[in-house]
């Protein structure tokens, strides 16, 4: 096996030395990069040059008439909240309104969230109204934040390369605003506009490096891990693209090819050593996620904390494969050695497709 070269920085400028993989009898395969990820660090308000960030601990109240206490748009609200949260605890006390109460009001002291009409936030997917105190003498809170997020957007999760809205996205998007974060144009959640950037599994609207580093910043990490996280898009030229090009490839067995993929750490500390393969199987998402068979390509690669970078992966189509159209997989630490910030978020799935008929 052979270490993938090293990339860009990533989210923060760390630059790690990559220490020759061992040589093993088996699959080697040397990707070669690389679309260059420049440097980003999520951006927030200041006052005196301090952030203006919560204070203090914070209370959520979920607003029940248009966000029911289970199906698809309450695991929205949940992953939405808790992709930030989950790395530092800020919110110490999660409410529910009465279901009579169809109403978020601003300026209460009440921090609400729940579903709208767009007409409502001027036609936008989401919008979060914060509360600020005056910037006077020294540092500046966040009184409330009231989250709305468009009624008529799906919530339902997407595949990993998906390029388009999504109700899920808009939840992490908007959860940002909530704790202080502004718009930045970068690999990450806090784009100004869609395409959602994804990662694959089941839950695939995330956080990316660019986005948990302000979190390091602003509330600090309550546990210190790694977090791998792939993509299947990412942005070239600005814009949010399938980073394989979304077509089916015919492709004999034994010939070789090459995919793109997007590798992350949102973690605040380096993964070490990992593993990386590239899966080609019929199965489509979510249930090709899991696969382990058909494996075309492996590889070893370690990420430092809040890294990132794009690769070209080479794979060969496997002499058993049966003639079929294959979906091809990526995925990160499949061996399950990584202890993680999350888990189901390692493995993603290429725009493009391996017709195996020869
Ligand atoms: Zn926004």
């Amino acid at each position: 096996m052979h270490p993938v070269p090293p990339a860009a920085e990533g989210a923060v400028m760390i630059k790690r030395k990559h220490s020759a993989a061992m040589a093993l009898a088996a699959t080697l395969a040397v990707p070669a990069a690389v679309i260059p990820l420049s440097a980003h660090a999520a951006s927030w308000r200041t006052c005196n040059g301090t952030p203006v960030k919560w204070g203090n601990t914070v209370n959520v109240h979920r607003n029940r008439c248009s966000i029911a206490d289970s199906g698809i748009v309450n695991s929205a609200y949940w992953n939405g909240v808790g992709q930030w949260n989950s790395l530092s605890s800020v919110v110490d006390g999660f409410f529910v309104n009465g279901a009579d109460d169809c109403s978020i009001s601003h300026g209460d002291g009440q921090n609400e969230v729940g579903l709208v009409n767009r007409s409502v936030i001027d036609g936008n997917n989401g919008v979060t109204v914060l509360q600020l105190g005056v910037c006077f003498i020294g540092s500046n809170d966040i009184d409330e934040a009231d989250v709305m997020i468009a009624n008529d957007l799906s919530f339902t999760p997407q595949w990993g390369n998906f390029r388009g809205t999504t109700g899920r996205s808009t939840f992490v998007h908007e959860f940002g605003h909530f704790f202080g974060f502004l718009h930045e144009d970068a690999h990450d959640i806090m784009r100004t506009s869609p395409p959602h950037l994804l990662t694959g599994g089941a839950e695939p609207s995330t956080l990316w490096p660019s986005d948990s580093v302000g979190m390091n910043s602003l509330y600090g990490f309550s546990t210190s891990r790694p977090n791998l996280l792939p993509s299947a898009l990412g942005v070239v030229g600005g814009v949010v693209q399938t980073l394989d090009p979304a077509t089916t490839v015919a492709m004999c067995r034994g010939s070789s090819s090459t995919t793109r993929v997007y590798l992350g750490n949102y973690g605040n500390i380096g993964s070490g050593t990992f593993n990386l393969r590239v899966r080609l199987s019929t199965t489509s998402p979510t249930a090709g996620y899991s696969g382990s068979t058909g494996v075309a390509s492996s590889f070893t690669h370690s990420l430092g904390a809040f890294s990132q970078g794009t690769y070209d992966l080479s794979f060969t189509v496997p002499m058993g494969l049966a003639n079929g159209t294959y979906f091809i997989y990526h995925d990160m630490d499949q061996t399950g050695t990584i202890t993680e910030l999350r888990e189901g978020d390692n493995s993603t799935v290429s725009a493009k497709k391996i017709l195996v008929n020869c």
